[in-house]
């Protein structure tokens, strides 16, 4: 097969990339997924299992991209795939209440003290997407802070603010409702919520942002936010759809204390199933219909296979046995890329919350957006593509979190350090 480039196509993976891209634009069906930014074309994966993925081609890959989130038990774990598959057999959608359902509410609620109540959606994007209109419903206002450089999936809402157009297609008369803020900066905050006093429904934030780097907030800073959204009576939502069980347990929220109005869940709370849920006080979501008069559906919300992933994973995860060998994991592997990174001394930072990480190519942290554009993308493309070489699937995106999972062994952590020295030595020839 010849490519538009008049290149003789060596692999599988890259005659299917050039048949989807006719078909499918782009060759993906989300812009996340393609090596746009790293070069090269993308990789078909047949399977996964644990911490590998597996392509077309016979390849093997040790896989930190975690399907962006998700696979924090590793890919198939066998508990998710007994309870998933159960499920399915029962009935893969019923369009009516179901056992799981309560179930998997029980579990979420009691787990995390901020969720009195939850509603199951498909992802996270529909979580976010409801929880800022039942913020507008239940304070009657138009106006959100967006912190920049916040990533929230792709609801017109999120993307559309005055200063950044993510996307054309969003109305102009919707940037004019979203505010955009700095990052770990109160008085900007402060500034913002003054200036918009009494028109502002909600202030939707990543507690500890994934998509810039991996960006821990400064001391107090969470604390300060809450705080301020109290006094100016503005529905504070967190966005956890990433850090929800990877930064820890439930989430950010219990590691800094913090408890938000509203907060939406997605990615690693079930299994890899399609899943979003949000959830607050009893209050806040008795304005959704039925009962109250903020509207959201779904088909598939709350079906049955995605509520047994979601049971499996997260009575997986309440095992102390698995958070502490997660940490244990993630500790040895950080330790041993920072130790080369100090060795080497390369300008590379890396940034890491609980199982989540971005090694950033940048002179200095990156703790906002402004940082962020100081990332070196060529430099990561080489490293993204040394690692690949050696079977290592790290995030084709440089300011993108990646992930470790339970699933990952001691001798796989030590052989990505190794690797990782040459990678790194890689980005700066
Ligand atoms: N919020 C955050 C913080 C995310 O990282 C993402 C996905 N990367 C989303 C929302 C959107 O989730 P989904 O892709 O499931 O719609």
């Amino acid at each position: 097969m010849i490519s538009a480039q008049g290149k003789k196509s060596t692999t599988l993976s890259e005659q299917l990339s050039i048949k989807l891209a006719e078909l499918v634009p782009g060759g993906v069906n989300s812009p996340f997924r393609s090596f746009e930014e790293v070069g090269g074309h993308t990789i078909f994966l047949r399977s996964a299992k644990g911490s590998k993925v597996f392509d077309v081609d016979g390849n093997s890959y040790l896989d930190y991209l975690g399907a962006w989130g998700p696979a924090i038990l590793g890919h198939c774990h066998p508990a998710v795939i007994e309870a998933c598959q159960k499920a399915l057999a029962c009935g893969p959608v019923f369009g009516a209440p179901c056992e799981l359902e309560l179930e998997f509410a029980q579990l979420l609620t009691q787990a995390i003290p901020s969720l009195e109540q939850v509603r199951f959606v498909n992802s996270g994007a529909e979580a976010v997407m409801t929880s800022i209109r039942l913020a507008r419903g239940a304070t009657g206002r138009d106006k959100i802070i967006l912190f920049e450089g916040c990533y929230h999936g792709h609801s017109d809402p999120t993307l559309a603010s005055r200063k950044h157009s993510v996307s054309s297609g969003i109305p102009h008369s919707y940037a004019q409702n979203g505010l955009l803020v700095a990052f770990n900066n109160l008085e900007a905050l402060e500034k913002c919520l003054q200036e918009h006093r009494n028109e502002i429904a909600c202030a939707i934030i990543e507690p500890v942002p994934g998509s810039m780097g991996v960006i821990a907030p400064e001391p107090g800073y969470l604390q300060g936010v809450r705080k301020l959204c109290t006094t100016y009576g503005v529905v504070l939502i967190f966005d956890e759809v990433l850090s929800g069980f990877r930064v820890a347990f439930g989430g950010a929220q219990g590691i800094y204390g913090v408890r938000p109005d509203l907060t939406c869940y997605g990615k690693a709370i079930a299994g890899g199933m399609p899943v979003g849920v949000y959830g607050g006080s009893k209050e806040l979501m008795s304005h959704l219909m039925p009962t109250g008069k903020v509207y959201q559906a779904g088909t598939f919300s709350g079906n049955p296979v995605t509520m047994a992933g979601g049971i499996a994973t997260i009575k997986e995860l309440m095992k102390p046995v698995v958070f502490a060998s997660l940490e244990v994991l993630s500790s040895r592997f950080f330790e041993g890329i920072q130790s080369q990174i100090d060795r080497l001394g390369v300008p590379v930072r890396l940034q890491r919350a609980g199982s989540l990480f971005a090694i950033v190519f940048a002179p200095r942290p990156v703790k906002n957006y402004s940082d962020s554009l100081l990332i070196d993308k060529h430099a990561y493309a080489k490293f993204f593509h040394s690692l690949l070489q050696n079977g290592i699937y790290m995030v084709p995106s440089a300011i993108d979190a990646a992930c470790i999972s339970a699933a990952h062994t001691k001798e796989e952590i030590d052989y990505t350090i190794e690797k990782i020295e040459l990678a790194l030595r890689s980005s700066f020839h």
